[in-house]
């Protein structure tokens, strides 16, 4: 598959966590281990970040990039923040049919590492990157900067986040290849 990566925010405008962590950051990070992991796994993929844009222009030229570039799935990664340090959790969120079922397989893997949230998945029709790409589209919120655990784990393993979303686009890859199969035969 060709995959997108879209490192959410642009430097500093997204959300401030614990122990210094920014979201832009800290999005790309996770990214970069990902990457990693999906080429190794024979996909090729591409990271998207123009973060010295404006937000807005950030977002308009990320979607066009992807759909430009005929990508099969678009990934964006964020984390949470609240005003308390209570919440905690990863969450999926999709717009499509098809971006619900790489949410599922997704969350599966990240909501068990991050656990908190009472939906794993949730449809967000008002996100802009979801609304205005072509190919399957998820936005992991990856736990909560603002929660001293979720925190932890966000500061010093990126990388197993990056395991995490890695094992559920394995999992998706695998449904939409016994589904290819089922339809020839
Ligand atoms: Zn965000």
């Amino acid at each position: 598959m060709k995959i997108a990566l879209d490192i959410g925010h642009v430097n500093h405008s997204g959300a401030a966590g614990l122990y210094g962590l920014e979201e832009h950051a800290t999005a790309g990070i996770i990214a970069t281990h990902l990457q990693l992991l999906l080429r190794k796994a024979g996909h090729i993929a591409n990271i998207f970040d123009f973060p010295t844009l404006g937000n807005d222009e950030e977002l308009a030229r990320v979607a066009k990039a992807i759909n430009d570039g005929y990508y099969d799935l678009s990934i964006s990664l964020h984390f949470d923040s609240a005003s308390s340090p209570a919440p905690h959790g990863a969450h999926v969120c999709y717009v499509s049919e098809k971006g619900k079922v790489v949410a599922q397989c997704v969350a599966n893997h990240l909501a068990a590492l991050l656990p908190g949230r009472a939906e794993t998945i949730q449809r967000r029709p008002g996100l802009y990157i979801l609304k205005h790409t072509v190919p399957p589209a998820i936005l992991c919120e990856c736990g909560f900067g603002t929660n001293p655990k979720d925190a932890d784990l966000l500061l010093r393993q990126p990388d197993a986040i990056s395991r995490a979303i890695a094992k559920g686009i394995a999992d998706y890859t695998f449904q939409i290849t016994n589904y290819e199969l089922r339809i020839t035969n």
